[in-house]
């Protein structure tokens, strides 16, 4: 605090990202980056890039990431937006899509950059309860409103909503702006971006930080009718002109036309997802079933902060939220097999 902070930002509070440890040697699974590196292609694009062009700047509206987007998705041009990662994607739509009277509506237990983005927006909003399954109930979101977001599949819960109970909230609010945050979609669900034709009042955003491995290269999107993306594109055009930099642009669109990388390493979680699920359950663990990239799990004899702090002296960082109704859960990514291995040893016998 000092004299010269604005009263603004004094009562500013910020998101707090999950921990970046300097020590190499650490089992890091704890912010649901992706074990798997890159596509090749896009780290080849990338290199070809690395030259005297540098100097220059980027192309301000990525034509060339947007068509590879908009060819991967079945979408025009006009109805991809992309960003700085998929956080400044989101903080452009709040500010310029869901302040409004009425309050914003979202999950108790959600992203917790949500509750950021109202604070840094003057945003008022409703925090909706999940069900004691923490579940979403679409019938929860059909009240008045300003805008509606949930990720989907939800953080840090993992769990899935079908596609026909997101047209449900999507249909009882026709005069909002329903933002579904796909951040984990490719981890076994399926994309409402098949939904925007039919719904102008949907937003889709994704990331390339998990199913893509590219969390360093900060990009992310979001796919919805041109009228939605023309406020994003003002509110971009007005804060940074060049928020996608020459390297970003060449190797986030290689990586989309690298499907068969994309897809083989996606398999490879999910498939390692199972055996973690199935060794913590076997351990006494209740998993949340999970279509992420992560799994969420408490145990009814250990308390969730002391496992975190004995795993982390074994090595091994996940993540703990100490947060009301979700303090004895752990929320776990899932990482290369030798690191999966490593937490099971590291919970020893329970
Ligand atoms: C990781 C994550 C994001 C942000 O991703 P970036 O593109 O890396 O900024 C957004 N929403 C949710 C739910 C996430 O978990």
């Amino acid at each position: 605090m000092s004299k010269f902070w604005s009263p603004f930002v004094k009562n500013l509070v910020p998101y707090v990202p999950g921990e970046q440890p300097k020590l190499t040697k650490l089992v890091k699974l704890n912010t649901n980056e992706n074990p798997y590196g890159p596509s090749p292609k896009a780290l080849a694009a990338m290199q070809t890039e690395l030259n005297d062009n540098l100097r220059l700047y980027p192309d301000p509206n990525s034509d060339v990431l947007k068509q590879a987007v908009a060819k991967y998705y079945g979408v025009q041009g006009n109805q991809v937006f992309l960003g700085n990662g998929s956080d400044e994607v989101l903080a452009h739509i709040f500010h310029g899509l869901l302040q409004h009277d009425k309050p914003l509506l979202f999950p108790d237990i959600s992203y917790s950059f949500y509750p950021v983005y109202c604070g840094l927006y003057g945003i008022s909003f409703d925090a909706v309860p999940l069900d004691e399954q923490f579940q979403i109930n679409p019938a929860d979101y059909a009240k008045p409103n300003g805008g509606i977001i949930f990720p989907n599949p939800n953080a840090p819960t993992g769990c899935l909503l079908a596609l026909d109970a997101v047209e449900q909230i999507l249909k009882a609010s026709p005069e909002s702006v329903v933002v579904v945050d796909e951040a984990y979609i490719d981890f076994g669900g399926e994309t409402a971006i098949a939904l925007v034709d039919r719904y102008p009042n949907l937003l889709v955003t994704q990331t390339l930080s998990k199913s893509r491995s590219l969390a360093g290269l900060r990009v992310g999107l979001a796919v919805g009718h041109p009228d939605l993306i023309e406020a994003l594109e003002r509110i971009k055009n007005s804060f940074n002109s060049y928020p996608i930099d020459r390297l970003a642009n060449v190797g986030a669109a290689a990586a989309f036309e690298d499907r068969e990388y994309f897809e083989k390493t996606c398999r490879l979680v999910i498939e390692h997802r199972e055996w973690v699920v199935a060794q913590l359950k076997a351990k006494g663990f209740e998993v949340l079933p999970s279509a992420a990239n992560f799994i969420f799990a408490r145990h009814p004899q250990h308390d969730a902060a002391g496992l975190a702090a004995k795993l982390r002296e074994q090595g091994v960082i996940v993540r703990h939220f100490k947060q009301e109704r979700i303090a004895q859960f752990l929320r776990i990514s899932i990482g290369t097999p030798e690191q999966n291995q490593a937490l099971i040893n590291g919970l020893g016998q329970m």
